[in-house]
């Protein structure tokens, strides 16, 4: 029956599935703080990084995970790394003196990303690595260096349009980087500056799902790191960058199913799964499928610390052995920069049911008490049903499914939550509230704007008393990684 609800169920782990299984402890955060609300999780991102080091162990690499922290915005998960075997890669002024601010020191801060003279003066002034972006920032950071006596800065190159052998280059392109064409200018650009500037290494950010890309690039980056070696540098760190993704969905019989009657929706075989027949990509012609689904592959198998793990097992094209054995013969350190996989299960966003109106065809319109710009999980292209938490605890009679549009609180016909029709297991009603899980890296906090003078999410973080007792949460800006509430009684070691 072509009616049945096609689920897209988030995949969750314990931690996120049980603070889910404490709805009226959700429902008196949304009550006091107000909807849209972002809870986060800090326990989680310091698991995630311990999850890259094992990797790193492994592979018996040493180096660095820093955590892209443009993925989100809250202070709690920065705090929280501070305590962890992990560091912080800073994309922004702001991001850097968050940074300084939580406790990282110098050593654990790499600043990527395009650079004002204010970010790159407290970069050089403050002493963390330097991942330069293009000849013009290395030039502005040695002036620097020279005008104001500063130390002599790490910096790393950032490369792009890596290729194989053969005339096809194969890495996309990219706006950021200098191409390693122009690798043999930059090197003479750092001879010039040889006093001011320390060059620890290479290394590219490919926003790719692909690992065939990340082994050229990483296999070029070793190249590049003969190249500097050649100048009488001594390279010693290897940066491979983020991207190494999330799986949502639970199940992936669910997702296969979704996407190929989605398919059958935009032919025509079936009534439509969208708002207004959006095809996410793919449209019909003349009784023919054109386009491509540009969705984010939302059930992935390996992803995460086990797509490092991957990149690092495979086979290099032209150099034989795998990736991690040749940074090892290096003795090279391996630096990755993840954002959205450290940030893999660390929140949710939750947002009220203000209005359910039922239709006389079609799925009911449920309006929320957030906006588009509040779970930009639709902007991802990532689709993944948010969990229904009835606010009566759901005791009222059996589940029966229920197809919906969920609607934003801003008077623009655009406000949608999501395009596509959501399949919910019951149906929602003035009081409930949606959790929209694993938000927490890019969808959010990224977008959140105060169009029309609407709320953006306060953000609290919490965590379970001894691991499985009382829920307890307090701000994100009141949290740190520290459990001291008064003056610390401790003799200081002399036992
Ligand atoms: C955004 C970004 C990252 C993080 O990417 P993810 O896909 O979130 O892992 C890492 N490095 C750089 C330079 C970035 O711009």
């Amino acid at each position: 029956m072509d009616t049945a609800p096609l689920y897209l169920e988030p995949r969750l782990a314990p931690r996120l599935a049980a603070l889910l299984g404490a709805a009226p402890f959700l429902h008196a955060l949304v009550d006091a703080l107000g909807s849209p609300l972002n809870v986060l999780v800090p326990e989680q991102i310091a698991e995630n990084a311990a999850g890259f080091r094992s990797v790193y162990r492994r592979h018996h690499l040493g180096g660095q995970v820093y955590f892209a922290h443009k993925a989100n915005r809250s202070r709690s998960l920065v705090r929280r790394l501070t305590t962890a075997d992990a560091a912080v890669d800073v994309a922004s002024l702001g991001e850097l003196q968050r940074a300084l601010g939580a406790g990282f020191t110098a050593d654990r801060i790499m600043a990527t990303g395009p650079k004002d003279p204010a970010f790159l003066w407290l970069a050089a002034r403050s002493g963390i690595t330097v991942n330069a972006d293009g000849p013009g920032e290395l030039e502005a950071l040695a002036a620097l260096v020279r005008r104001y006596a500063l130390p002599r800065p790490r910096v790393l190159l950032r490369l792009r349009e890596f290729e194989t052998s053969g005339p096809r280059t194969l890495s996309r392109r990219s706006r950021f980087g200098t191409s390693v064409k122009a690798l043999g200018p930059l090197l003479d650009l750092l001879e010039r500056h040889r006093d001011s500037l320390d060059p620890v290494g290479v290394g590219y950010h490919l926003d790719t799902t692909s690992p065939d890309e990340k082994a050229i690039a990483l296999e070029g980056c070793l190249r590049a790191m003969d190249d500097l070696r050649s100048r009488g540098f001594q390279p010693r760190a290897l940066d491979v960058g983020g991207g190494f993704g999330v799986g949502y969905l639970a199940h992936a019989a669910q997702w296969d199913r979704y996407t190929s009657e989605l398919t059958a929706a935009v032919m025509g075989r079936r009534p439509p799964l969208t708002w207004g027949g959006h095809g996410y990509g793919l449209h019909a012609e003349g009784g023919t499928l054109r386009g491509a689904l540009s969705l984010y592959p939302a059930h992935r198998p390996v992803a995460g610390a086990a797509y490092l793990d991957a990149l690092l097992s495979q086979p290099a094209r032209t150099l034989g052995r795998p990736l991690g054995t040749l940074l090892l013969e290096s003795l090279y350190d391996l630096y990755t920069e993840p954002g959205r996989a450290l940030a893999d299960q660390c929140g949710l966003t939750l947002a009220r049911v203000l209005e359910v109106r039922h239709q006389d065809a079609g799925p009911a319109l449920v309006r929320l008490g957030m906006n588009a710009n509040d779970v930009t999980l639709e902007d991802h292209g990532i689709l993944v049903d948010p969990v229904l938490l009835p606010r009566n605890g759901g005791s009222t009679g059996p589940p029966e499914p229920a197809a919906v549009h969920l609607m934003g609180n801003l008077c623009l016909e655009a406000d949608l939550i999501t395009r596509r029709t959501v399949f919910l297991p019951r149906r929602p009603q003035p009081g409930d509230v949606l959790a929209f899980a694993n938000t927490a890296g890019y969808c959010m906090d990224f977008g959140a704007t105060r169009a029309q003078q609407q709320p953006v999410a306060r953000a609290v973080a919490v965590h379970r008393e001894g691991g499985e007792g009382t829920w307890r949460w307090c701000l994100d800006e009141e949290y740190w990684p520290v459990q001291e509430y008064g003056p610390i009684n401790d003799p200081g070691g002399q036992s």
